[in-house]
């Protein structure tokens, strides 16, 4: 019998590049959970015709889009690249927008509760997600976490230094955390993590409806 839910529990999953986020939500996507991806929102909004489009292009100039109308990422990041102050504006159009459709989306959930995979959460402001309700840090050790960066991106030794220099610390990560997974360890030790998780939000999601 369908069950009517209030609304979704909303647990924000986060960590740093090449921390094992993408391969932890995999686990709860198994599970049937949904999971709503900041980075794929983004994408979404710089398709062509969206008005995110239409603002990155009055801001930066019509050299940043493709002939056929849509964002030529690899000229973005370059032209951010270096640049704080375009790249603080780039965000300023992107992310209210992701945050909002982050929103709207954990609002339409009808499960007990969704996932938001939000890259750079330690490093947005500390209201933009207080409608949230939990936050899920996947944690490693920052020697594992650069070879695992540079294996899976073929990165250099030196950029992969960079990328991790440009983000949030693991310190500043893990305060924001209700939850940490460990990923220091074997990859086929997350699906028992996962499960534990998965009961944990399920009950703490029960007590949201109660
Ligand atoms: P993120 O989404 O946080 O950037 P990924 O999930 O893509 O990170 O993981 C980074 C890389 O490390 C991938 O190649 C992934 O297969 C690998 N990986 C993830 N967790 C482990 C683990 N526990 N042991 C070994 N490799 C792992």
């Amino acid at each position: 019998m369908p069950t009517a839910f209030n609304r979704s529990l909303a647990v924000v999953v986060t960590g740093g590049i090449a921390s094992g986020k993408t391969t932890v939500t995999n686990g709860f996507l198994e599970l049937g959970v949904p999971v709503f991806d900041a980075d794929a929102i983004a994408r979404e909004l710089v398709a062509p015709g969206q008005p995110a489009l239409a603002e990155i292009g009055a801001a930066f100039g019509p050299d940043l889009l493709t002939s056929d109308g849509g964002l030529d990422r690899r000229r973005m990041r370059e032209h951010i690249f270096g640049d704080d102050a375009a790249r603080r504006r780039l965000e300023a159009i992107l992310h209210p927008r992701v945050r909002e459709a982050l929103q709207a989306r954990a609002r339409a959930c009808a499960v007990p509760y969704c996932l938001l995979a939000i890259p750079l959460f330690a490093e947005s402001p500390r209201t933009a997600y207080d409608w949230t309700d939990r936050v899920l840090v996947v944690d490693v050790a920052r020697a594992v976490q650069l070879a695992r960066l540079m294996q899976r991106d073929g990165m250099t030794e030196d950029d992969a230094q960079r990328a991790l220099a440009a983000q949030a610390t693991r310190a500043q990560r893990l305060a924001l955390a209700d939850d940490v997974i460990d990923n220091t360890g074997a990859i086929d030790a997350l699906p028992r993590i996962v499960a534990r998780l998965h009961a944990r939000y399920l009950a703490l999601a029960s007590r949201l409806r109660a």
